[in-house]
């Protein structure tokens, strides 16, 4: 991962000091021109995915919209990427044996295929093009979503904000709280609290990696955003923080499910 982002900041610099020396007048040739195929396909104006002209005011083209890993049909619950021709709305086992905090999932995308490259772009790299892409993404696998009474982004872990610049899942929140008219709650990741006197090791580390703290109280119905859900687990726990706040239904929602068959 870190090979592949210094790779493309030397990339981007070298495509940078192209531009800079030949004037903004040739940028779509230059870029066409075969340098890196991540940026390629992020020019404004052009589908992401394979530079055809955009939809109308989206950075995709029909074709390639249509043929992203769509995240269907899924565990309603859990989001959970189920094989085709499962039944639509059916729980996974994992429901049926330990069913999470959340409701409800909308994660309209597997993380897979492009929005890999597309996810790792934004995350790594802080692309805010990348960003702008997923977040239209996002928006279109919600348009039949009920809004909620708040959203909620997941905090990013403080040493890992220090170290990334940003946290992706707050900057989707914070463009899409206002898009959907809701108010954007924060939560934050509870550090070594004296909560923690009386457990043993592990379930120390258990508690620190997932406590969370949600300032109440909460309207009814929150949403909680992540860029990617993997195992579920981060959401289940600040789930879990937003009931103790007051909320009596929490949704979880993400741009991209890993399926579980990829985490093991
Ligand atoms: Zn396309
Ligand atoms: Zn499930």
């Amino acid at each position: 991962m870190e090979n592949m982002a210094n790779r493309s900041d030397k990339v981007a610099a070298k495509w940078r000091a192209s531009v800079a020396g030949q004037g903004w007048r040739n940028w779509p040739r230059l870029a066409l021109s075969g340098l890196d195929g991540g940026l390629r396909r992020l020019l404004p104006g052009r589908c992401a995915f394979c530079l055809a002209p955009g939809e109308a005011g989206q950075p995709w083209c029909q074709a390639c919209f249509e043929t992203l890993p769509w995240n269907l049909p899924a565990c309603p619950r859990c989001g959970e990427p189920q094989p085709s021709g499962s039944l639509e709305g059916r729980l996974c086992g994992h429901c049926l044996a330990h069913p999470p905090s959340f409701d409800k999932t909308w994660a309209p995308l597997r993380y897979q295929d492009e929005v890999v490259s597309l996810m790792q772009r934004f995350k790594f790299q802080a692309s805010p093009r990348a960003g702008s892409v997923l977040m239209a993404l996002l928006e279109a696998g919600l348009t039949d979503v009920p809004r909620p009474d708040a959203l909620i982004a997941v905090p990013l872990h403080p040493n890992r904000a220090r170290q990334r610049g940003f946290n992706q899942a707050e900057w989707l929140a914070r463009r899409l709280a206002p898009r959907l008219g809701v108010p954007l709650r924060l939560a934050r990741r509870l550090g070594d609290t004296p909560s923690q006197r009386g457990l043993d090791r592990s379930e120390r580390r258990r508690n620190l990696k997932e406590g969370f703290e949600v300032p109440g109280p909460l309207p009814g119905r929150v949403a909680l955003l992540d860029d990617v859900m993997t195992t579920g687990a981060t959401l289940d726990a600040l789930a879990r923080a937003c009931r103790r706040a007051g909320a009596e239904a929490v949704e979880a929602w993400a741009v991209a499910r890993t399926p579980f068959s990829q985490l093991w």
